[in-house]
């Protein structure tokens, strides 16, 4: 029977769903491994019912979606954000499958999430909606079956609530179902700052590869949570010039570059860790569209879905590394690379985060912890290693880095799906 594909209104499951057949047909995948891949393995739907703190109750919609368990338990973030939904879980999860076997750790994808309003809520009111969503999806958490990690909005706090939850129902402690959570909480040092600093590595690493000096470079950052605050600290220490950040606040510019210590003391006093009133520092205005501002590099690290059709004719950047997930529609692909704008796919360039929960399973499972230098020396050559894999496969076979991930990503998870079979 001829493949029939999968198809979604859902501009991110959309996406995730073209790359793959695109690569997979590329691949000359068979067909019956291609629509195993492009099906999640589970997708839970749950309520989360909530006592606010006048008294009433609002109950919120909570996802979990295991895409593939092939070649190891499924991992990805929760995010508490009012647009998620089914859909949207189900891409990232499994953009996650893709990333995890890009990064050569030993874990499918995962994702879930609840559609809130998170920064609406009182600290009350977000723990009594962290932990009976916690409760909600233990069924189809385990060390060994899917392990949740931060996303956007959701931290070590958050981690914390779930793992306390979930070790209180069991009766023992579960300190390995979840990753990003606070050191003294068999936390790992150095996972605060993982993504942000892979996502730069990628950066200076691309550079180096073309044959250029990340030092002075215009990098624009979008979103200054913790992907790209850390991404942005990272490349302003290693020399190059931030030009524009931004938040839900509006995009900061500076063409001296942006004093990103500054704004790391700024985020810190504000409750909401927002970067209100830094257009108050010298040299400092708001611009409209950190999308098309003047610059070299422009990294993506907030929400999906930011260069579509109506602005990647616009963009100045000569090269994008993707820091969120799916920041890039199709579309908007298309018309990147017909204006030559080499981008890092970001599978690959924020694979840090997820290779960093890794190091911290891997101690919580052994009870024995690592220094933030190992750690840090761990994941950089990780990053660069996987960066050169991808830059050089690309050159070689004259295909663009996504398309050059995806191949080296479907083939590990294909060959574990053919070699595991399928169950009788
Ligand atoms: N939320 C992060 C991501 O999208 C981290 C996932 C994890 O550590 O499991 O990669």
């Amino acid at each position: 029977m001829a493949l029939v594909k999968r198809k979604s209104d859902n501009v991110l499951l959309r996406t995730a769903l073209e790359n793959f057949y695109g690569a997979a047909e590329e691949m000359g995948l068979d067909e019956g491994i291609t629509d195993i891949l492009a099906h999640s393995e589970r997708k839970t739907c749950v309520s989360v019912p909530v006592e606010m703190d006048d008294g009433s109750i609002q109950v919120f919609e909570g996802f979990r979606v295991a895409h593939n368990s092939a070649v190891g338990p499924a991992k990805g973030g929760v995010r508490f954000h009012q647009d998620v939904c089914l859909d949207e879980c189900e891409a990232l999860a499994f953009m996650m499958t893709w990333k995890c076997s890009l990064a050569g750790i030993p874990y499918g994808g995962g994702k879930g999430g609840v559609r809130v309003d998170a920064l609406k809520l009182s600290k009350k009111e977000l723990e009594r909606l962290s932990r009976t969503y916690a409760a909600r999806i233990e069924p189809v958490v385990g060390a060994w079956t899917d392990v949740p990690a931060p996303d956007v909005n959701t931290n070590g706090q958050v981690m914390t609530w779930f793992m306390d939850t979930i070790s209180r129902m069991r009766g023992r402690l579960e300190p390995a179902i979840f990753t990003g959570k606070p050191i003294p909480l068999w936390g790992s040092k150095g996972r605060n700052a993982a993504t942000g600093l892979g996502v730069a590595t990628c950066a200076i690493e691309f550079m180096k590869a073309l044959g250029k000096d990340i030092k002075g470079m215009k990098c624009a950052v979008m979103g200054f949570g913790n992907v790209g605050s850390f991404a942005a600290k990272t490349l302003a220490e290693a020399g190059a010039k931030v030009v524009a950040i931004s938040d839900i606040t509006g995009v900061y510019y500076s063409e001296n570059g942006i004093d990103i210590a500054k704004a790391f003391k700024l985020i810190a006093s504000n409750p909401k860790k927002l970067l209100t009133g830094l257009d108050k520092e010298p040299g400092v205005k708001m611009i409209d569209s950190i999308q098309t501002c003047d610059c070299d590099i422009f990294l993506p690290c907030a929400l999906e879905g930011v260069i579509t059709e109506k602005n990647a004719g616009d963009i100045k950047a000569k090269y994008i590394v993707e820091g969120a997930n799916g920041p890039t529609t199709p579309e908007g692909d298309k018309i990147l690379d017909q204006r030559g704008i080499l981008v890092v796919p970001d599978f690959l360039a924020n694979s840090g985060g997820v290779i960093g929960s890794y190091f911290e399973w891997c101690q919580d499972l052994g009870g024995f912890f690592w220094s933030e230098e190992d750690y840090n020396n761990r994941l950089l050559s990780i990053m660069k290693d996987n960066f050169k894999k991808v830059w050089d496969y690309a050159q070689e076979h004259n295909v663009k880095m996504r398309r050059a991930a995806f191949l080296a990503a479907i083939k590990r998870v294909a060959d574990a799906t053919e070699m595991r079979g399928v169950y009788l």
